[in-house]
């Protein structure tokens, strides 16, 4: 591990100005940086422990919530509001990692945790983009039963491994930044990059810019909502796939539709041709499977992962009707 300095901040503004400057990294539960900062993958020379900063979950004027990042995972799932609102949202944190590394990890750090690909962490033996702009992607021609089959670039074919990114990109959750030049606001689905030629550049995040708050819409249809999750182990497995989705039905037809994948792309993917599809279609299986066709005809499966095209297809036919029967 390269030496590197501990500070903790006492508020948004004391991180920002603690972080200022290069090679100074947030330090969230660390159940990520800490693990890449052993394998020398990260080499921050200051970390600036963000987890004394707001981690209060409180309704805001709209009828949505606001969610402080250093909100331990396990905190978020067991919220009552969230599991009565947004019941997505607390099944897709439950179905990620272990109870010990929930009751650590914070939101901040689960939205910006990186890659699984296992070439990133072979920093001795394998070329990879992510790690060295320009390097080359051993993944590319090597074992990529794990990776993208939607968005992917010439440079880089990893999945984006967080469940909890999969249900807020399907929330449409947005992020409340905080950096040198001032505050803004970022919806969550645009704050990842997609990976072109620059994929070390995994968001919009400006050096220093910290997360404050998650804030979530008012979205009466998540109130009945579901997160699918298909990996090789029943526990402590990332998605080979995964569907978060939230459905309303009027009259036997779809009056209002979320859609988002894990899994399958660099960033959580928002299914926006399915949606599109569903709205006003009858709440049956030959819609699903016609809005399932709509978004996954842009799927490129790579040499070991054709698999999940038609997995990720049924998971999410099986989603929309587990959710539509529940209605019933
Ligand atoms: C064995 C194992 C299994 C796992 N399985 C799953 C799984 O199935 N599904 C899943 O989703 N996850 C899984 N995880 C990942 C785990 O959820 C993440 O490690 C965790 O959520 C990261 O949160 P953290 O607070 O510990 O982040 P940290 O490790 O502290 O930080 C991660 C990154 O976020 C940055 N950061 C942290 N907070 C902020 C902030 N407020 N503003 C700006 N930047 C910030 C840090 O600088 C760092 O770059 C697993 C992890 C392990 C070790
Ligand atoms: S897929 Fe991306 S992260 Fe994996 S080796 Fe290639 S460039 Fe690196």
């Amino acid at each position: 591990m390269t030496p590197f300095s501990y500070e903790r901040a006492a508020d948004a503004a004391d991180a920002v100005r603690r972080a200022a400057g290069p090679a100074a990294k947030y330090l969230g539960g660390g159940t990520n940086l800490v693990d890449l900062m052993r394998e020398t993958i990260e080499r921050p020379q200051r970390l600036v422990d963000v987890t004394g900063l707001s981690a209060e979950i409180a309704e805001n004027a709209d009828g949505g919530l606001v969610i402080g990042a250093a909100a331990r995972n396990t905190a978020v799932a067991e919220d009552r509001l969230v599991r009565r609102r947004y019941p997505v949202l607390a099944r897709a944190i439950l179905a990620g990692a272990s109870a010990q590394i929930r009751n650590m990890a914070t939101v901040g750090g689960n939205i910006l945790q990186r890659t699984r690909c296992i070439y990133f962490y072979d920093d001795e033996g394998s070329r990879c983009n992510k790690r060295e702009p320009g390097q080359g992607c051993d993944a590319i021609g090597g074992f990529n039963r794990n990776h993208a089959i939607l968005g992917a670039s010439p440079s880089c074919i990893a999945t984006h491994p967080s469940d909890m990114a999969v249900a807020l990109v399907a929330l449409d959750a947005r992020v409340q930044l905080r950096g040198a030049g001032g505050e803004r606001s970022v919806a969550l689905a645009e704050l990842y990059r997609p990976p072109g030629d620059r994929p070390d550049l995994e968001t919009v995040l400006q050096p220093g810019e910290l997360i404050t708050e998650i804030s979530l819409p008012a979205a009466p249809l998540a109130a009945r909502s579901d997160y699918r999750k298909v990996r090789d182990r029943a526990s402590y497995a990332f998605a080979l796939v995964s569907v978060a989705a939230a459905l309303s039905v009027d009259d036997g037809r779809v009056s209002d539709v979320r859609l988002a994948f894990g899994g399958v792309a660099h960033r959580p993917w928002r299914a926006w041709k399915a949606e599109a599809a569903l709205r006003g279609a009858r709440a049956e299986a030959g819609a699903f499977a016609a809005a399932a066709e709509a978004e996954l005809a842009a799927a490129e499966p790579l040499k070991d992962n054709a698999f999940k095209v038609d997995l990720l297809r049924r998971t999410m036919i099986a989603a929309l009707e587990q959710l539509a029967g529940d209605r019933a």
